[in-house]
């Protein structure tokens, strides 16, 4: 039976190097893998999905993979999800259809919770409807477990407040313990 996965992890937990890499284990196996990730995300510009250790591959947006039609989408042994947790509920909705009517499975990444420790939407109703839950795993500097994002502004002192979603690049986010975010001290202190 195929299922519905979400992968969840925090920033610079290599969610996007383990997607692409499960995409290139399916091609080994001469099967494909269709690869989508919501158009909100265009950091890495339209239609490329980027890890930061190097790796890319051409994408869909979600937009364009939920208006693909039945048909072409069973062409496909898999679908991957990347950056899911800027789905909408009604798009998060249309993966369960492509797993329960159309028998392909789905798996998603994405982050669990944003910057102030709330759950994005996507991530909400992947947490709900997903058929398996696997978090993708990153350490905190003092070594903790990171489940939390920390933002970050140019001085390197973390942001509490601003919206959601600022996309612009990795390099105001990294990811702490529950304790350090709370602390609000993001790297090892010196000395
Ligand atoms: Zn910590």
């Amino acid at each position: 039976m195929a299922k519905l996965y979400f992968r969840y992890g925090s920033m610079g937990s290599s969610k996007t190097a383990n997607a692409l890499m499960v995409a290139y284990n399916y091609q080994e196996k001469g099967q494909h893998a269709l690869l989508a990730k919501p158009a909100l995300d265009n950091r890495d510009g339209d239609g490329v999905m980027a890890s930061r250790i190097g790796l890319s591959r051409p994408c869909i947006s979600v937009e364009q993979l939920t208006d693909m039609t039945d048909d072409a989408i069973r062409a496909y042994d898999c679908v991957i999800v990347d950056e899911a947790q800027f789905c909408t509920k009604e798009q998060v909705d249309k993966l369960t259809d492509i797993v329960d009517r159309l028998e392909v499975p789905v798996i998603c990444y994405g982050l669990r919770t944003d910057f102030q420790r709330n759950l994005f939407e996507g991530s909400l109703w992947l947490m709900a409807w997903a058929d398996i839950i696997e978090e993708v795993k990153t350490v905190c500097w003092c070594g903790r477990a990171a489940t939390c994002v920390a933002r970050f502004d140019e001085s390197g002192e973390m942001v509490t407040e601003g919206s959601q979603v600022q996309l612009g690049g990795n390099d105001s986010y990294t990811s702490v313990c529950r304790r350090h975010h709370k602390l609000g001290i993001i790297r090892k202190p010196r000395g």
